[in-house]
């Protein structure tokens, strides 16, 4: 342990990342390793929402929609996230949750073929893809059915019968990374539309919607871009795919909203996916996180991602020979998304009794700790910290507490 903290040590010496941490509120001694589900608090963003609240709510009340742009907000910060995920201006908006959007990708895909019937994914997928595919379903009648294939069989169960296929790009669980541009180009030859799920992706990975050719994407706010709890997630529909169907029919995805028509007429350009009236105040934080994942070069970030992996991976090997922890990722950087899982029949009060040495990881049902890598704020010495901590819980087996043992609601 004692050579990779030197390692680590000149790894955090030579990092290009480095001067990020200090602009995020981060209690000294915690290890935090859950940004993959909730990123921290950028410094900028108190700030950002003490304005938001105090100068344009408070005093500029409703004319801060058109003096403060906060109308225009989910289509500005969209392009700002399509920068994050290679996509061309007017093509992503932020909108709504991961899940709305969801389901406004694959209703929309429906729409764009009429003729089939039916929308695919993978067994094992984050629930709420698969719940909302599931809501479709049983709203239609039955009329459109859901299929859900084991991973590897997805490519093959893609017939002249699917719409559209909805994959993740990087499991929660696993890790396990799919190549967007070469599933994409297969799932289309079949002439089926792409919808990829990028939320445990964007701030983490070079992506590239344009170059891949995907049809629609989602993502969250609140993981790597650290937008917040609850932050609004985002939509990207490519522009030949705007003549869609935009079931929620909300007034603000009307071309002119504030003409109060009785009927409602689509936005023609990304606009139409919006429905209701933006979230203003989750809007704001995320345009901070968003603004600050701009700054640094992705492929920077990745890289230190990759490099941060593999040295959590080789620093983890005694305790996996030791207590029995196994790898539940892929061991090769290239194939990994930016966490690492391992399993332990314990790993649940594993995670609970790491709270008690100061440090934050996850437990993901039904026996992985996942440990979340968040380039910005992390540095390589801290990775050697955790595992020295994980160790701890081993050595003293502080597993068998009881208060560690049941199960809270949240996980
Ligand atoms: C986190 C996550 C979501 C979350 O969806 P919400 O609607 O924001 O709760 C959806 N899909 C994937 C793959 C996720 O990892």
């Amino acid at each position: 342990m004692q050579d990779l903290m030197s390692k680590a040590r000149e790894l955090d010496r030579g990092d290009p990342l480095q001067d990020f941490r200090d602009r995020f509120q981060i209690r000294e001694g915690l290890i935090y390793l859950d940004g993959n589900s909730l990123g921290c608090l950028p410094k900028a963003t108190a700030q950002r929402m003490g304005e938001t609240l105090q100068r344009e709510w408070g005093e500029g009340l409703i004319t801060s929609w058109l003096d403060a742009e906060w109308s225009t907000a989910p289509r500005r910060i969209g392009d700002k996230i399509g920068q994050l995920i290679g996509a061309q201006p007017g093509e992503v908006i932020a909108a709504d949750s991961t899940s709305i959007n969801i389901f406004k990708a694959l209703t929309a895909a429906l729409s764009l073929r009429p003729d089939r019937t039916t929308i695919l994914t993978e067994t094992g997928n984050f629930p709420t893809d698969s719940y909302m595919m599931q809501g479709i379903g049983a709203f239609t009648g039955g009329r459109i059915t859901v299929r859900s294939v084991a991973p590897e069989d997805v490519l093959d169960a893609v017939d002249e019968n699917t719409a559209a296929v909805l994959l993740t790009q990087v499991h929660y669980k696993s890790s396990l990374k799919r190549d967007i541009a070469s599933v994409t180009k297969a799932i289309q030859d079949v002439g089926a539309l792409a919808i990829w799920d990028l939320s445990h992706s964007t701030g983490a990975i070079e992506l590239d919607m344009t170059g891949a050719n995907v049809d629609f994407a989602v993502g969250c706010g609140y993981k790597f871009l650290n937008g917040g709890p609850g932050a609004p997630a985002f939509l990207y529909a490519a522009a030949r795919n705007h003549n869609a169907q935009a079931v929620l029919s909300g007034w603000f995805g009307h071309a002119k909203p504030f003409d109060f028509d009785e009927d409602y007429r689509p936005a023609d350009g990304i606009e139409r996916f919006l429905c209701g009236t933006p979230y203003v105040l989750g809007l704001a934080a995320l345009e901070e996180g968003v603004e600050m994942m701009l700054e640094p070069q992705m492929a920077d970030v990745r890289r230190k991602s990759e490099l941060m992996g593999d040295l959590l991976i080789e620093a983890m090997e005694p305790l996996c020979r030791e207590y029995g922890l196994r790898l539940a990722s892929p061991l090769e950087a290239a194939q990994r998304g930016s966490h690492v899982g391992f399993s332990h029949e314990n790993a649940y009060a594993m995670v609970q009794a790491l709270r008690e040495l100061d440090m934050i990881a996850d437990f993901r049902t039904p026996d992985i700790i996942r440990l979340g890598i968040t380039p910005l704020y992390l540095r390589y010495t801290d990775i050697i910290e955790a595992v020295a901590r994980l160790e701890r819980v081993c050595a003293d087996r502080m597993w068998d507490k009881p208060e560690y043992r049941t199960r809270a609601a949240v996980t």
